[in-house]
């Protein structure tokens, strides 16, 4: 590292148990968002911010007037634009030394766990289930510990599934491919910083476990309620019948 990181990064650098080998972890790792939208904003703003040395942004929508709301790494002068575009500009003027690999495009699961071979962790920051399954499967199938975020109205949950530990649970456990039905933002509504409160927390997993600092969410799944302002720890296991992880 040099004087200018050493500087830039010097309040993690600080932390207790956190030195510059773990900075430098976060300099030497790839992260894959998938999403930049409400979630992916902040978790693509913070990994850029705490120094991760290289980003690659997947999505396939433009910046649209309501997205502005909660989307902040998007801005007015952006409107239009790809996603990818308008976040890697962004990220750009945060920290000039991350690098960011723009996919304007939807990926099927086989583009995407080509992508994984040289990815260290991905961050789901989808909106549906579908591209949620999907994920799922194209990670736990290269071992790509996965950091999965959802929020809608006034609520929001987070949990890890690091496939690198072979008691970890998949996202399949937690929920039934067939009974799931998506509720969206434009149908339900989200109050602006719900989507930041997730989104921070899943960067903060994201540094957690690329540096293996802490306790992650892993077999855990975190619930909260801005509403009544009350988070609630579910623990979870591996389910042995799960179509994606259990014993075939
Ligand atoms: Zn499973």
């Amino acid at each position: 590292m040099n004087d200018e990181q050493l500087l830039r990064y010097s309040r993690q650098i600080l932390l207790p148990g956190f030195d510059e080998n773990k900075q430098q972890n976060l300099l030497d790792a790839h992260v894959l968002i998938m999403g930049l939208g409400g979630l992916g904003s902040p978790v693509a703003m913070y990994l850029a911010a705490a120094g991760i040395g290289k980003l690659t942004l997947v999505d396939f929508d433009h910046v649209e007037l309501s997205n502005l709301q909660r989307q902040i790494i998007h801005t007015t002068s952006n409107l239009k634009q790809p996603k990818v575009d308008s976040a890697a500009t962004t990220i750009k003027n945060l920290n000039p030394q991350v690098e960011t690999n723009c996919i304007n495009q939807q990926l099927i699961q086989s583009e995407l766990e080509q992508l994984l071979e040289n990815t260290d962790l991905l961050i789901d920051a989808t909106d549906n289930f579908t591209s949620r399954f999907m994920i799922n499967r194209a990670c736990y199938n290269t071992r790509t510990p996965l950091v999965s975020g959802a929020a809608i109205r006034m609520e929001g949950q987070v949990s890890v599934f690091n496939f690198q530990n072979p008691e970890s649970p998949c996202y399949r456990c937690l929920y039934d491919e067939e009974g799931e039905e998506d509720t969206s933002c434009s149908e339900n509504g989200v109050m602006a910083p719900m989507v930041g409160i997730i989104g921070s927390i899943q960067a903060m997993e994201a540094i957690k476990i690329l540096t293996s600092y802490g306790e992650t969410l892993t077999g855990k799944l975190l619930i909260a309620d801005a509403m009544f302002q009350e988070w609630r720890l579910m623990k979870f296991k591996k389910a042995p019948d799960c179509p994606v992880c259990g014993q075939k």
